[in-house]
């Protein structure tokens, strides 16, 4: 009995991994038509300064709207685009969409902020990321400082000399370099030493803990602290209710970004929220309001 469920659940499987597979070649299929038709798209999620509430940067979040289907998210698709390579392709016009949003913004007279774009290693293994991102710039007109490349710690793990080369020629244009969701890679200390690296954003993991458990309050007190002592920035992701922006607040963290602001919104949802912005509590905005 045991050897004929064993031989149906080889079958099972499989039949599972063909399914898996043959979803693969068509999501492949459909992302190369996707490109081409131009059914991609960038909403924007606000970054938001703790010392002012004010909206310093956006960070450009991918979607893809198939003609007849709702708006996938990057979930669903990102891992078949690493696989194939297309990522690379579709990263490209990703730098490009963001660098153009943040030049029209700034032409229809909004605030100037900061536009982060997240990368994939697969790029930095595939491709001249710095010459794609140079001749994104270039193209947009957009103010290398304006610009901020989020990396994941697997970015800085896998190609470590050259990596290292290419963020240095980037930064030397001015270009922001940040480390995405800080703490969850192997030795995200050694990265810190070893690249150059302008910002740290901590992993919405911690966060959400972060005001129940005490293990995740001492990590981000603790990249919170590091930052400072290293002179980075430090940003907490996943920021999603009061109690953890006051205790951010408290922790002396410099940015947010989280659906307790906003979530990523379409383009002209951004502008009107760079237009009108929404206040964050009081408390955590005055300089000298202590807890209630
Ligand atoms: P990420 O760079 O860490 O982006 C943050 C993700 O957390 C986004 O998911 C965002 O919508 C979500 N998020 C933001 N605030 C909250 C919150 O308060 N609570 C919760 N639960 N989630 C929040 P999204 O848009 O699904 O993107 C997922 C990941 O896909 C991103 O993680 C990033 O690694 C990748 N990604 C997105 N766009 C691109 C892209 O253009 N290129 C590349 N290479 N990767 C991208
Ligand atoms: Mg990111
Ligand atoms: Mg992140
Ligand atoms: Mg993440």
């Amino acid at each position: 009995r045991a050897k004929a469920e064993g031989r149906n659940g080889w079958r099972f499987f499989a039949a599972a991994m063909d399914a898996r597979a043959r979803e693969a070649m068509q999501i492949e299929a459909a992302l190369r038509e996707g490109l081409a038709r131009g059914e991609f798209l960038l909403h924007y999620q606000p970054q938001v300064d703790l010392r002012t509430g004010r909206i310093t940067g956006a960070e450009a979040l991918l979607r893809w709207q198939r003609s007849g289907q709702t708006l996938m998210g990057p979930g669903r698709f990102l891992p078949v685009a690493e696989e194939t390579g297309l990522i690379g392709p579709i990263n490209e016009w990703v730098l490009g969409e963001a660098c153009r949003q943040a030049v029209r913004w700034r032409e229809a007279g909004l605030p100037p902020i900061r536009m982060g774009v997240n990368l994939s290693p697969v790029q930095f293994r595939r491709q001249d990321v710095a010459a794609i991102v140079l001749r994104a710039l270039a193209e947009s007109g957009l103010n290398p400082a304006q610009l901020d490349l989020e990396l994941t710690e697997g970015i800085l793990m896998e190609q470590a000399p050259e990596t290292a080369a290419v963020l240095q020629a980037l930064r030397a244009r001015g270009i922001r370099i940040s480390v995405d969701d800080f703490g969850t890679g192997y030795s995200s200390l050694n990265y810190v030493k070893n690249f150059p690296i302008d910002r740290l954003k901590i992993d919405q993991s911690f966060v959400r803990g972060m005001t129940t458990e005490p293990n995740d309050a001492a990590i981000v007190r603790t990249i919170v602290e590091l930052s400072h002592m290293l002179r980075l920035q430090v940003i907490a992701e996943g920021v999603e209710t009061e109690a953890q922006l006051l205790q951010l607040k408290a922790e002396g963290c410099d940015e947010v970004q989280g659906f307790y602001y906003s979530e990523a919104v379409p383009p002209e949802h951004f502008a009107e929220m760079l237009r009108h912005p929404v206040a964050l509590p009081r408390a955590t905005v005055a300089q000298d309001a202590g807890p209630p």
